[in-house]
């Protein structure tokens, strides 16, 4: 492939990514075989190996782990003391697969009315240990600077630790880290959230539609504890970034979050 079709062809299938499409298969299963559509192919008869038998291989303990962070978060009497308890947490594996050198918690403001949440640091963020600091936090901050929120905004993700390749955080590691941010959530204490992106819109309203479809409405985000927040998913700068065209899209969601924002409260 050119370069140029290699851009497209990445730039569509983060497209469809974003838009929620992660998996290449039918709802139904389809044999193609009997609609005549490959013809069949005959694989011969093999004795199965003698494989020894291994013992099913374990993940993390994520409910004890989270367990863990939770009472590491609830000691945490400031934002400071949280930045410090999750530096020197232990318990996310993704502090160990090799791509973080340290935690990256936030930035902003910490009596923000807005708490805006990503998905997780990136190679930049790790860099300069704050998070939406490369490219697409710049597109971020012009955003929020032409929407008036540049100075109303506290800045987190899902997750403190970069991960290898850039890929998203899987549902464990946001798991163990979601007690730190629902922390840090107490502690801002903000009127709503911004959700940027499917990863953490998905993760922190339990859903499962693509972003496309989230984005612009409000929903109710509800911690452990039974606070509820309202929150509002939008679309990744990173995609916007790909998808120029989008950015209308956000701008019109910013302009919505505002609207709600500013609406005097009823006493
Ligand atoms: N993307 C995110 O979701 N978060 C960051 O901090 C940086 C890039």
């Amino acid at each position: 492939m050119t370069p140029a079709a290699d851009r497209t062809a990445e730039s569509l299938l983060a497209f469809w990514a974003e838009a929620g499409v992660d998996a290449m298969l039918l709802d139904a299963p389809f044999d193609r075989i009997a609609a005549g559509a490959i013809a069949a192919v005959r694989v011969p008869e093999r004795k199965p190996l003698a494989v020894a038998a291994k013992p099913a291989s374990r993940g993390p303990d994520v409910e004890a782990l989270a367990a863990q962070a939770r009472a590491l978060a609830a000691a945490a009497p400031d934002l400071a003391a949280l930045a410090a308890a999750i530096e020197a947490f232990d318990g996310c594996p993704l502090k160990f697969e090799g791509a973080a050198r340290r935690s990256v918690f936030s930035r902003g403001s910490s009596d923000a009315p807005l708490m805006i949440i990503g998905e997780a640091p990136g190679g930049e963020e790790d860099a300069q240990g704050a998070p939406f600091v490369g490219r697409s936090g710049q597109l971020l901050d012009r955003m929020l600077a032409a929407a008036g929120l540049a100075e109303r905004a506290f800045i987190t993700n899902t997750v403190f630790w970069r991960l290898p390749g850039d890929r998203p955080p899987a549902a464990p590691d946001q798991a163990i880290c979601a007690p730190f941010l629902e922390r840090a959530i107490e502690l801002v204490a903000p009127k709503m959230l911004l959700l940027v992106g499917g990863t953490a819109a998905k993760a922190m309203l339990k859903r499962d539609e693509g972003i496309l479809s989230l984005r612009g409405r409000w929903f109710e985000w509800r911690a452990a504890d039974g606070a509820e927040l309202p929150a509002m998913p939008t679309l990744h700068p990173a995609f916007l970034l790909r998808q120029p065209a989008a950015k209308k899209k956000v701008w019109s969601d910013l302009l919505t979050l505002t609207e709600r924002l500013d609406r005097p409260e009823r006493p």
